[in-house]
């Protein structure tokens, strides 16, 4: 996931949506583990350890969650309603209270939160912590910054898996898969007439093997059925259609397209 977007929606405050599936770069920040699953460090598709993973976030962030939102009626809702009504020189004794209690609560609690979360991290930890400690706005972000770096290590489409709906899920699964047997496929020897082209093995792909074990391999890759009498060619990438026309799409850096099946 992508930035402060990514994390809020692993937080449960937002949708994910498209834009938010980072696919360029793996969790580790190192691209070329997508091509090649025998490097250490390669993104895993584990799906069991994703889930135990997002169901302890859901766990351990609970109580910040609770208390961010609470920070947040307070500073965002409380506060600018006494202004407006004039009554703030009655309340404010009231508000300071319960917006000390909370941040306090906040700043107790994330640590230990984190500790169970990223036991490894401690420079990170008191670092956030410190931040929250002067900032109600940053411990009102406690769950956020929790969620920020949880699925670390997976890999995106994994991720997206579990996060995404169905449509978004095989979008961008249909794009990845096609650039790794691209990149695969530049990285192997010319075709020959004694050498032909090597055979597409799915056990030599990460995300392949990936898809194939979602038993969505087939569906992904099958050419899309033209939306009307209009539509002439199809990008092999992401599937948008083009009319008569049209050579490469726009939207994937040149990529040839193919023509449609009922065209
Ligand atoms: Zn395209």
């Amino acid at each position: 996931m992508m930035g402060d977007r990514g994390g809020i929606t692993l937080a449960g405050l937002l949708p994910p949506l498209s834009p938010c599936i980072l696919l360029a770069a793996s969790a580790n920040g190192r691209q070329d583990d997508h091509a090649d699953p025998s490097r250490a460090g390669a993104p895993s598709f584990d799906m069991k350890a994703l889930e135990n993973r997002i169901a302890a976030f859901h766990k351990e962030s609970l109580v910040p969650r609770i208390l961010g939102n609470f920070l947040f009626i307070i500073i965002f809702i409380a506060l600018p309603a006494t202004l407006w009504t004039g009554t703030l020189a009655v309340h404010w004794r009231l508000l300071a209270a319960l917006l000390a209690c909370f941040w306090l609560s906040g700043v107790v609690t994330f640590p230990l939160a984190h500790r169970r979360l990223f036991p490894d991290e401690k420079s990170s930890r008191v670092k956030k912590t410190l931040l929250m400690s002067v900032s109600p706005l940053s411990a009102i972000r406690a769950a956020d910054q929790l969620a920020r770096d949880l699925l670390r290590g997976f890999h995106p489409i994994a991720v997206c898996s579990h996060l995404c709906s169905q449509d978004d899920f095989e979008y961008h699964a249909r794009m990845a898969s096609f650039d790794e047997v691209q990149k695969a496929e530049g990285r192997l020897p010319p075709p020959s007439p004694s050498r032909p082209k090597s055979r597409i093995r799915v056990e030599q792909y990460p995300i392949t093997q990936f898809l194939d074990s979602l038993g969505c391999l087939e569906r992904i890759r099958t050419p899309p059925i033209a939306e009307d009498g209009s539509s002439h060619s199809y990008c092999p990438r992401c599937h948008c259609q083009y009319r008569a026309g049209f050579q490469t799409c726009a939207d994937c850096g040149g990529i040839g397209l193919l023509p449609l099946a009922d065209c």
